[in-house]
């Protein structure tokens, strides 16, 4: 079997599919070719000359990829042109979001192609090894606080100098899941106080156990959806998380924000009159402004400036930690590949492997729907 890793064609994207250190890995496992695009992993720092070393076959163009390789892997979904030059029967795995994608999907569908959607692959244990979303979650986390503390005009953490007494920042993480406890994690090495809030009481004990406090409401209401993940929370909670945020602006340097309901628009908890009452120089970074931002005045994609209080809403965090997020998303795309070929080539797609069918988009042309999520443990 040929493999393809063509240039990641959006605008901005740094990452690379496979790193050299992962083509070695599928020619060990027989696989008979891996071919690379040139230039595909300049961005992220994998020069064609590794590639070559780990005996990948270099190509000059997309073309030749899409028309040779049997299997593509790919960070994002393929773009409409490169759809146009789907193989029939071709194997694509990439990022997708099938269910905000569904032209896409369909187009996919129409080319006869087998599909597989990296971010559609059911959180259980034994799947971890291919949780891409938690890989970039993390990267997204840290680099939220890197990113907030480029902006914010002090150190974070607490000095006595000579000059005087410097305290230490104080941030603010809501929503505590993979991407939350990575940037409550970063913040705390960086010396920060750091405070955390999520609406799943599981939270509470990881967020302590990094050395931060957790906050809460007064109302027992249990935030765990199926599957683990949140679920929309009532009218009443929301409106109480958010009289709790209003008074935390006011003594909080830095918020990140990372709160997300699967298949749900973000839910807006940072209000323009929480900005009023921030001190000068604060910072927020919005970690669901591609799902609709958790706060009012997020611009996707731009650091926005309102009353002093500096918004960043970037949308392509782990692609600007290029390296780091191409080596794990590597590891989980290949991963996820071996594990449906245990025997060298024998790439096949098992639809009872719970993983496969809950990744699993197209299979030859037909629309798989979604797989149920299991329920709350
Ligand atoms: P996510 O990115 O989907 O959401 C971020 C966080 O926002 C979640 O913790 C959620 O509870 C929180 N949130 C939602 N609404 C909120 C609100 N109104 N106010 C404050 N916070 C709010 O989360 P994630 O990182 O994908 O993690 C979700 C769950 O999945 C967690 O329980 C996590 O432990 C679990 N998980 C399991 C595995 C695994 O077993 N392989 C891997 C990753 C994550």
């Amino acid at each position: 079997l040929t493999v393809g890793v063509p240039t990641e064609t959006f605008a901005g994207e740094r990452r690379v599919a496979v790193t050299p250190a992962n083509v070695a890995v599928l020619l060990k496992k027989g696989y008979a070719k891996v071919l690379v695009q040139r230039g595909a992993g300049t961005a992220a720092d994998f020069l064609d000359s590794a590639y070559e070393k780990a005996g990948a076959t270099l190509v000059a163009d997309a073309a030749a990829i899409w028309s040779q390789a049997h299997i593509v892997l790919k960070v994002r979904g393929p773009s409409l042109d490169e759809v146009d030059a789907i193989r029939d029967h071709q194997t694509i795995i990439s990022l997708l979001q099938p269910a905000q994608n569904k032209a896409l999907v369909e187009k996919i569908a129409s080319r006869h192609a087998t599909c597989l959607a990296m971010d559609m692959i059911p959180r259980i244990s034994r799947a971890q090894v291919f949780d891409a979303l938690s890989s970039m979650a993390n990267i997204a986390g840290y680099k939220a606080v890197l990113e907030a503390s480029n902006v914010f005009g002090r150190f974070l953490t607490g000095q006595v100098t000579a000059a005087g007494k410097i305290p230490p920042c104080k941030v603010l993480v809501i929503g505590a899941g993979v991407a939350g406890l990575s940037a409550i994690a970063t913040a705390r090495r960086m010396g920060a106080i750091v405070r955390g809030f999520d609406t799943r009481p599981a939270a509470r004990e990881q967020v302590q156990s990094l050395g931060a406090e957790f906050i809460e409401v007064e109302i027992d209401e249990d935030g765990s959806g199926a599957g683990g993940y949140a679920k929309e929370m009532s009218k009443e909670f929301i409106d109480a998380e958010m009289k709790l945020f209003k008074e935390q602006a006011k003594d909080v340097d830095i918020i990140i924000t990372t709160a997300l309901i699967p298949g749900k628009p973000a839910p807006k908890l940072l209000k323009m009159d929480m900005l009023d009452v921030m001190k000068p120089g604060s910072v927020i970074v919005d970690l669901a402004a591609e799902a609709g931002g958790n706060c009012e005045a997020t611009k996707p994609g731009e650091l926005a400036v309102y009353n002093d209080v500096k918004v960043i809403g970037y949308t392509d965090l782990p692609s600007r930690l290029p390296t780091q997020s191409s080596t794990l998303y590597s590891n989980n795309i290949t991963k996820f590949l071996l594990s449906m070929a245990p025997q060298e080539q024998a790439f096949g797609i098992d639809l009872s492997d719970e993983v496969v069918r809950g990744a699993i988009v197209t299979l030859k042309g037909d629309i798989i729907p979604p797989a149920p999520r299991p329920a709350p443990p």
